[in-house]
Protein backbone atom coordinates (compact mmCIF):
# COMPACT_ATOMS: atom_id res chain seq x y z
CA UNK A 1 0.00 0.00 0.00
CA UNK A 2 2.47 2.36 1.24
CA UNK A 3 6.26 2.27 -0.33
CA UNK A 4 9.28 4.77 0.41
CA UNK A 5 12.57 3.76 -1.16
CA UNK A 6 15.26 5.68 -0.28
CA UNK A 7 13.81 9.09 0.77
CA UNK A 8 15.77 12.27 1.67
CA UNK A 9 14.26 15.17 3.52
CA UNK A 10 16.31 18.17 4.38
CA UNK A 11 15.17 21.46 6.44
CA UNK A 12 17.26 24.02 4.13
CA UNK A 13 21.36 22.92 4.29
CA UNK A 14 20.04 20.07 7.39
CA UNK A 15 19.22 16.79 6.34
CA UNK A 16 17.10 14.76 8.46
CA UNK A 17 15.84 11.94 6.26
CA UNK A 18 18.81 10.00 4.84
CA UNK A 19 17.41 7.14 2.45
CA UNK A 20 14.34 6.21 4.59
CA UNK A 21 13.14 2.86 3.39
CA UNK A 22 10.25 0.78 4.43
CA UNK A 23 6.82 -0.48 3.40
CA UNK A 24 3.25 -0.66 4.49
CA UNK A 25 0.39 -4.09 3.26
CA UNK A 26 -2.82 -2.84 2.86
CA UNK A 27 -4.75 -3.99 6.14
CA UNK A 28 -1.28 -3.43 8.80
CA UNK A 29 -0.76 -1.70 11.50
CA UNK A 30 2.68 -0.25 11.23
CA UNK A 31 4.57 2.00 13.77
CA UNK A 32 7.87 4.37 13.70
CA UNK A 33 10.07 4.02 16.73
CA UNK A 34 13.15 5.60 17.84
CA UNK A 35 14.03 8.15 20.12
CA UNK A 36 13.44 11.94 19.83
CA UNK A 37 15.25 13.46 16.85
CA UNK A 38 15.52 10.70 14.89
CA UNK A 39 13.34 11.55 11.77
CA UNK A 40 9.72 10.19 12.72
CA UNK A 41 8.17 12.97 12.51
CA UNK A 42 9.77 14.35 9.24
CA UNK A 43 8.82 10.82 7.66
CA UNK A 44 5.21 11.37 8.57
CA UNK A 45 5.14 15.12 7.20
CA UNK A 46 6.85 13.89 3.97
CA UNK A 47 5.15 11.30 3.12
CA UNK A 48 1.99 13.56 3.79
CA UNK A 49 3.70 16.26 1.09
CA UNK A 50 4.01 19.03 4.54
CA UNK A 51 7.67 18.80 4.45
CA UNK A 52 8.99 18.11 0.52
CA UNK A 53 11.49 15.04 0.01
CA UNK A 54 14.54 16.60 -1.90
CA UNK A 55 15.04 12.70 -3.13
CA UNK A 56 13.68 8.92 -3.13
CA UNK A 57 10.41 7.57 -4.05
CA UNK A 58 7.01 7.32 -1.97
CA UNK A 59 4.12 5.57 -3.41
CA UNK A 60 0.46 5.03 -2.08
CA UNK A 61 -1.18 2.17 -4.30
CA UNK A 62 1.63 2.15 -6.91
CA UNK A 63 0.68 6.21 -7.08
CA UNK A 64 4.04 8.62 -6.89
CA UNK A 65 3.54 11.11 -3.85
CA UNK A 66 6.89 12.96 -3.69
CA UNK A 67 6.31 16.19 -5.44
CA UNK A 68 2.65 16.12 -4.78
CA UNK A 69 0.53 18.73 -2.97
CA UNK A 70 -0.38 17.83 0.37
CA UNK A 71 -4.06 18.05 -0.54
CA UNK A 72 -4.03 15.70 -3.74
CA UNK A 73 -2.12 13.00 -1.04
CA UNK A 74 -4.42 13.56 1.49
CA UNK A 75 -7.20 12.89 -0.97
CA UNK A 76 -5.73 9.65 -2.20
CA UNK A 77 -6.53 7.88 1.21
CA UNK A 78 -4.03 9.15 3.80
CA UNK A 79 -5.82 10.69 7.02
CA UNK A 80 -3.06 12.12 9.03
CA UNK A 81 -4.11 13.07 13.19
CA UNK A 82 -0.92 15.44 13.21
CA UNK A 83 1.70 15.74 16.35
CA UNK A 84 -0.10 18.17 18.71
CA UNK A 85 -3.65 17.69 17.38
CA UNK A 86 -3.97 21.01 15.19
CA UNK A 87 -7.41 21.13 16.50
CA UNK A 88 -9.08 24.44 14.92
CA UNK A 89 -9.42 26.39 18.07
CA UNK A 90 -12.22 28.38 17.05
CA UNK A 91 -14.69 25.93 15.85
CA UNK A 92 -16.84 23.96 17.65
CA UNK A 93 -16.19 20.14 18.22
CA UNK A 94 -18.98 19.20 15.47
CA UNK A 95 -17.26 21.82 13.24
CA UNK A 96 -14.18 20.11 13.91
CA UNK A 97 -15.37 17.33 13.00
CA UNK A 98 -17.48 18.24 9.57
CA UNK A 99 -15.09 21.02 8.08
CA UNK A 100 -12.83 18.81 6.39
CA UNK A 101 -15.12 15.66 6.24
CA UNK A 102 -15.28 13.95 2.77
CA UNK A 103 -16.00 10.75 0.98
CA UNK A 104 -13.64 11.44 -1.92
CA UNK A 105 -13.14 7.64 -2.88
CA UNK A 106 -16.76 6.92 -2.72
CA UNK A 107 -16.27 4.58 0.15
CA UNK A 108 -19.56 2.50 0.40
CA UNK A 109 -20.23 2.63 4.29
CA UNK A 110 -18.42 6.28 5.00
CA UNK A 111 -17.64 7.40 8.58
CA UNK A 112 -20.52 9.93 9.87
CA UNK A 113 -20.72 11.57 13.26
CA UNK A 114 -22.66 9.15 14.52
CA UNK A 115 -19.72 6.39 13.63
CA UNK A 116 -17.36 8.68 15.31
CA UNK A 117 -19.78 9.26 18.35
CA UNK A 118 -20.16 5.15 19.05
CA UNK A 119 -16.19 4.95 19.37
CA UNK A 120 -15.70 8.17 21.11
CA UNK A 121 -18.85 8.62 22.99
CA UNK A 122 -17.17 10.94 25.49
CA UNK A 123 -17.13 13.45 22.41
CA UNK A 124 -20.90 12.95 22.06
CA UNK A 125 -22.31 15.56 24.85
CA UNK A 126 -19.57 18.29 23.96
CA UNK A 127 -20.53 19.06 20.24
CA UNK A 128 -21.13 22.72 20.89
CA UNK A 129 -17.88 23.24 23.01
CA UNK A 130 -15.00 25.20 21.23
CA UNK A 131 -12.00 23.25 19.91
CA UNK A 132 -9.77 25.18 22.41
CA UNK A 133 -12.08 24.13 25.80
CA UNK A 134 -11.93 20.96 24.91
CA UNK A 135 -9.48 18.41 27.46
CA UNK A 136 -6.02 17.04 26.01
CA UNK A 137 -8.03 13.84 25.40
CA UNK A 138 -10.90 14.96 23.89
CA UNK A 139 -9.03 16.90 21.51
CA UNK A 140 -6.91 13.45 20.30
CA UNK A 141 -10.03 11.46 20.53
CA UNK A 142 -11.54 14.75 17.97
CA UNK A 143 -8.00 14.37 16.04
CA UNK A 144 -9.11 11.23 15.51
CA UNK A 145 -12.87 11.48 14.65
CA UNK A 146 -11.85 14.19 12.17
CA UNK A 147 -9.31 12.13 10.31
CA UNK A 148 -11.75 9.06 9.81
CA UNK A 149 -14.19 11.43 8.64
CA UNK A 150 -12.19 11.67 5.48
CA UNK A 151 -12.51 8.04 4.88
CA UNK A 152 -8.86 7.71 4.85
CA UNK A 153 -7.56 4.16 3.50
CA UNK A 154 -4.31 4.72 5.60
CA UNK A 155 -4.91 6.22 9.15
CA UNK A 156 -1.21 8.26 10.38
CA UNK A 157 -1.16 9.02 13.66
CA UNK A 158 1.59 11.33 14.80
CA UNK A 159 2.39 10.76 18.83
CA UNK A 160 -1.38 8.86 19.39
CA UNK A 161 -1.35 9.41 23.17
CA UNK A 162 1.14 12.04 24.35
CA UNK A 163 0.70 13.54 27.23
CA UNK A 164 -2.53 12.13 27.96
CA UNK A 165 -3.70 10.50 31.15
CA UNK A 166 -3.32 6.53 31.34
CA UNK A 167 -7.08 6.27 31.23
CA UNK A 168 -7.51 8.07 27.86
CA UNK A 169 -4.58 6.68 26.63
CA UNK A 170 -6.36 3.19 26.87
CA UNK A 171 -9.44 4.35 25.46
CA UNK A 172 -7.27 5.69 22.49
CA UNK A 173 -5.23 2.28 21.94
CA UNK A 174 -8.99 0.57 22.72
CA UNK A 175 -10.74 2.58 19.28
CA UNK A 176 -7.55 2.04 17.13
CA UNK A 177 -7.61 -1.56 17.77
CA UNK A 178 -11.28 -1.36 17.10
CA UNK A 179 -10.59 0.49 13.88
CA UNK A 180 -7.70 -1.61 12.97
CA UNK A 181 -10.30 -4.40 13.87
CA UNK A 182 -12.40 -3.12 10.81
CA UNK A 183 -9.78 -3.77 7.84
CA UNK A 184 -7.96 -0.04 8.56
CA UNK A 185 -4.26 0.45 7.57
CA UNK A 186 -2.63 2.65 10.31
CA UNK A 187 0.86 3.93 10.84
CA UNK A 188 1.24 5.18 14.23
CA UNK A 189 3.92 7.23 16.54
CA UNK A 190 4.24 6.62 19.95
CA UNK A 191 6.45 5.85 22.63
CA UNK A 192 4.22 3.92 24.40
CA UNK A 193 6.02 0.86 23.32
CA UNK A 194 4.06 -1.74 25.76
CA UNK A 195 0.86 -0.50 23.93
CA UNK A 196 2.23 -0.43 20.28
CA UNK A 197 3.58 -4.27 20.96
CA UNK A 198 0.20 -5.17 20.95
CA UNK A 199 -1.55 -3.52 18.36
CA UNK A 200 1.39 -3.43 15.61
CA UNK A 201 1.89 -6.27 13.10
CA UNK A 202 5.30 -4.14 12.17
CA UNK A 203 7.79 -2.00 13.71
CA UNK A 204 10.14 0.36 11.69
CA UNK A 205 13.09 1.40 14.21
CA UNK A 206 14.55 4.68 13.08
CA UNK A 207 17.89 5.98 13.77
CA UNK A 208 18.81 9.24 12.25
CA UNK A 209 16.55 9.33 9.47
CA UNK A 210 16.91 5.51 8.31
CA UNK A 211 15.48 2.96 9.59
CA UNK A 212 17.86 0.17 11.04
CA UNK A 213 15.59 -2.48 12.17
CA UNK A 214 12.20 -3.74 11.06
CA UNK A 215 9.96 -6.60 12.24
CA UNK A 216 7.20 -8.20 13.91
CA UNK A 217 6.30 -7.51 17.52
CA UNK A 218 7.60 -11.19 18.77
CA UNK A 219 10.54 -10.06 17.14
CA UNK A 220 11.16 -6.66 19.20
CA UNK A 221 10.18 -8.00 22.34
CA UNK A 222 12.83 -10.87 22.51
CA UNK A 223 15.44 -8.78 20.96
CA UNK A 224 16.60 -6.53 24.19
CA UNK A 225 19.62 -5.00 21.95
CA UNK A 226 17.95 -2.96 20.17
CA UNK A 227 15.67 -2.19 22.40
CA UNK A 228 18.12 -0.49 24.60
CA UNK A 229 20.37 0.58 21.67
CA UNK A 230 17.73 2.48 19.52
CA UNK A 231 14.93 2.58 22.05
CA UNK A 232 16.57 3.00 25.84
CA UNK A 233 14.24 0.75 26.88
P1 LIG B 1 10.41 13.67 18.36
O1 LIG B 1 10.05 12.37 18.94
O2 LIG B 1 11.24 14.53 19.26
O3 LIG B 1 9.26 14.42 17.72
P2 LIG B 1 11.25 12.74 15.74
O4 LIG B 1 11.84 11.38 15.68
O5 LIG B 1 9.85 12.91 15.30
O6 LIG B 1 11.47 13.34 17.18
P3 LIG B 1 11.88 14.85 13.88
O7 LIG B 1 11.01 15.85 14.58
O8 LIG B 1 11.42 14.30 12.60
O9 LIG B 1 12.21 13.65 14.86
O10 LIG B 1 13.32 15.50 13.70
C1 LIG B 1 14.36 14.91 12.91
C2 LIG B 1 15.50 15.90 12.78
O11 LIG B 1 15.09 17.00 11.99
C3 LIG B 1 15.99 16.47 14.11
O12 LIG B 1 17.38 16.61 14.04
C4 LIG B 1 15.32 17.81 14.17
O13 LIG B 1 16.10 18.73 14.92
C5 LIG B 1 15.26 18.22 12.70
N1 LIG B 1 14.10 19.07 12.42
C6 LIG B 1 12.81 18.75 12.63
N2 LIG B 1 11.99 19.75 12.24
C7 LIG B 1 12.81 20.73 11.78
C8 LIG B 1 12.60 22.04 11.24
N3 LIG B 1 11.35 22.51 11.06
N4 LIG B 1 13.67 22.75 10.88
C9 LIG B 1 14.92 22.27 11.03
N5 LIG B 1 15.21 21.06 11.53
C10 LIG B 1 14.17 20.29 11.91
Amino acid sequence: MLNLQDVTTHYGTSQALFGMSLSLEAGQVATLLGRNGMGKTTTINTIMGIVPASGGSIKFEGQELVGQASFKTANLGLGLVPEGRQIFPNLSLMENLIATASNHLGVADPWTVEKVFALFPELETRTSSMGNLLSGGEQQMLAIGRALMTNPKLLILDEATEGLAPLVRQKIWHALTEIAGQGMSILVVDKNLKDLLRIADRHFVIQRGQVVWSGDSTALESDATVRERYLGF
